[in-house]
C-alpha cells in the first residue's frame, strides 16, 4: 500500500475539518471478508460513509462532504461506534434540511414545494436509501465489537435488534437477500432469515456456500457475524 497526505472533510454544520485516510495505491492481500458484507482489508482502508465531526459531535454523510487536501498523513476511516451509529440514524433521518438544500440545489430555485409530488417521490427515495446505509452501519458497528472481541451488553444487543428489525421491515436491501437473511439471522428471526433464502437460488458456489452456511447456523440458532474468507491471496 502507498499512502498519500490526509483529505479533510468538511463538517457541513461547523466547517470543522475531520481528516480521512487516503492512498495512492491499495490491493486486497490479506482482507477478511465477514457475513455480515464488511470487509476489512489493511492494505485497502475503507472509509466510513458517515462520519462524526470532532469539532461539534453532528454526524454527516461524507458524500455530501466538501474535501481539502491534508498536509500530513493519517489512517483515520472514521467508523462509528455502535452507540454514535445509533445516535447518528436518529440525528440524519430526522433531519430534512439537507434535502431540501440539495433539491434547490438542483433544481436552481431557491424554493421547494413540500406538497409536489415531485419532491415527495425524490425525499421519499433519497431518505431510503440513507436508511439503507444507516441500517447496515449499525450491524457493522454492533459487529465490530464482536470481532474485536468484545461482548456487547444486553442493552446494546436489545437497541440491535429493535433497531435492525424496524429497519428489515421496511423495504430496503430488497436485492439484496443474503444480507437480508443474515441480519435476520443475527437479531435472532430464524424464521425470517429462512424464509428469505428460500427462493434465493444463486448459480454461483461462491454465493451457494454462503447460503448453506447462513441456513446451518440459523438451524441452530446461532446469531453471531461469521468469517467468510480468511484473508485473501
Ligand atoms: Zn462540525
Amino acid at each position: 500500500m502507498i499512502p498519500a497526505p490526509c483529505k479533510l472533510a468538511l463538517c457541513p454544520h461547523c466547517g470543522g475539518k475531520t481528516e480521512i485516510v487516503q492512498i495512492a495505491s491499495g490491493n486486497t492481500f490479506g482482507a477478511w471478508l465477514w457475513s455480515d458484507s464488511k470487509q476489512i482489508a489493511p492494505m485497502l482502508p475503507q472509509v466510513s460513509p458517515v462520519q462524526k465531526c470532532p469539532t461539534c459531535g453532528h454526524y454527516f454523510f461524507i458524500k455530501e462532504a466538501r474535501f481539502i487536501e491534508g498536509d500530513t498523513y493519517s489512517d483515520e476511516e472514521g467508523w462509528l461506534s455502535f452507540d454514535e451509529a445509533i445516535e447518528a440514524f436518529d440525528e440524519l433521518m430526522t433531519d430534512d434540511r439537507r434535502h431540501i438544500d440539495e433539491w434547490n440545489a438542483m433544481i436552481r430555485i431557491d424554493k421547494y414545494d413540500e406538497d409536489s409530488k415531485a419532491f415527495k417521490t425524490w425525499l421519499h427515495n433519497n431518505k431510503q436509501k440513507d436508511q439503507e446505509l444507516l441500517t447496515i452501519i449499525i450491524a457493522w458497528a454492533f459487529n465490530d465489537m464482536i470481532r474485536n472481541g468484545e461482548t456487547p451488553s444486553q442493552e446494546q444487543y436489545e437497541v440491535f435488534k429493535t433497531t435492525v428489525s424496524s429497519n428489515l421491515k421496511q423495504p430496503i436491501l430488497s436485492n439484496n437477500q443474503l444480507l437480508r437473511a443474515e441480519l435476520y439471522r443475527e437479531i435472532e428471526e430464524f424464521d425470517e432469515c429462512l424464509a428469505t433464502l428460500e427462493n434465493f437460488n444463486p448459480e454461483d458456489d461462491f454465493l451457494a456456500n454462503i447460503k448453506k452456511d447462513i441456513i446451518d447456523r440459523a438451524q441452530k440458532r446461532d446469531n453471531k457475524v461469521f468469517v467468510i474468507i480468511k484473508g485473501y491471496d
